[in-house]
């Protein structure tokens, strides 16, 4: 199989090269760099099937004669992290809305009909505070909170784009919503909080918990999406499925705090910061999101493999290592 990703250097896009190319597929990525880094393809990077091009898909010439190349293509490319939407707002609607459109635009006029699967975004499902969030709930946007909710509706523009070309033009289309996901290569720099919380633990430096630590997330081991990823994307379809990708195991922020120090043997101590002096303005958070996974099972044979526990050790691991090794 010939496996095109776009924002194939980026934290899951990596795992989802390494994962085929393990399968013996040839793959190609492209990405600009922008959360992505020559150091997430390195593993690979000399594997006679991978090639790369560093291209910001929306500006990427090759990319009409690329795309006929494909027999499956990951659109992973998109500015993401919450410390990027808020500093570059507008930039999260025009990337993330044209190169989604860019890429299906190109599917179409090639002529030749891949399975497509679009990253989507838990966020989209808004601040609803349900116990589980299922596929087919309305969608909360708070219109008096812009640039909070540009990842959001850049995710959702994207889903209608990609279920109009699957319609219209016959393309199999699948869209994973994923949820909080984690796991070796996922960087810290844009505000996920699993690799701040390690890297802060591993340091002894104070675990910054934003707001009360009361909100809640579910997590899931990379290694174990980028299996039902190629699970889902399998099953694209012309009607186009949308599907949440994730765990369904919650856990509150200052738990996971309070674990990540034990697993760590720690002594580092947790820091309450408000949202406003964390993010340098006011924040809605998302207090619960948990994913209803029971459409993903129904889909995939795989079930997530990683505990949460078994994760963060992983990570501690892997930073006390880049610690130890950093040049003095
Ligand atoms: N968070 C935190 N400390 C940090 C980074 C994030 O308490 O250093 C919180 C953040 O406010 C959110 C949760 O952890 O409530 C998950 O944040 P992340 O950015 O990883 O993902 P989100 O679920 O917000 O997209």
């Amino acid at each position: 199989m010939h496996v095109l990703i776009t924002g194939g250097a980026g934290f899951i896009g990596s795992h989802l090269a390494e994962l085929h190319l393990a399968q013996g597929h040839k793959v190609h990525v492209v990405d600009d760099f922008s959360t992505g880094s020559p150091a997430n393809i390195e593993p690979f990077v000399h594997n006679p099937d991978f090639r790369f091009t560093e291209a910001d898909i929306a500006n990427w010439p090759e990319l009409s004669q690329t795309v006929p190349w494909a027999d499956r293509i990951y659109h992973m490319a998109a500015v993401v992290g919450v410390f990027r939407v808020l500093d570059e707002p507008i930039r999260v609607m025009t990337t993330n809305v044209q190169g989604c459109d860019m890429l299906l635009a190109a599917v179409h006029k090639g002529g030749w009909k891949p399975q497509v699967l679009i990253a989507s975004s838990s966020e989209i499902y808004g601040p609803r505070v349900d116990d589980k969030l299922s596929e087919d709930m309305d969608l909360i946007i708070q219109p008096d909170a812009p640039p909070r909710w540009n990842y959001a509706i850049s995710k959702l523009a994207d889903e209608a784009l990609t279920l109009s070309y699957g319609h219209i033009h016959d393309i199999p289309v699948s869209i994973a919503r994923l949820f909080n996901t984690v796991g070796p290569r996922q960087t810290g720099r844009y505000g996920m909080v699993i690799p701040r919380f390690v890297r802060q633990a591993v340091n002894g430096e104070p675990l910054t918990v934003f707001g009360d630590g009361q909100q809640r997330r579910s997590f899931v081991d990379v290694r174990d999406t980028v299996v039902m990823l190629d699970q889902v994307a399998g099953k694209a379809s012309t009607e186009g499925i949308i599907v949440n990708v994730g765990h369904d195991r919650e856990i509150s922020i200052m738990d996971l705090a309070r674990l990540v120090i034990e697993r760590a043997g720690s002594d580092s101590v947790i820091e309450i910061i408000p949202y406003e002096v964390a993010y340098g303005q006011p924040y809605v958070d998302i207090r619960r999101r948990r994913p209803d996974t029971r459409r993903l099972h129904s889909m995939v044979s795989h079930r997530p493999q990683w505990t949460l526990e078994a994760t963060i050790d992983d990570l501690i691991r892997a930073a006390r290592q880049a610690r130890d090794t950093a040049p003095a």
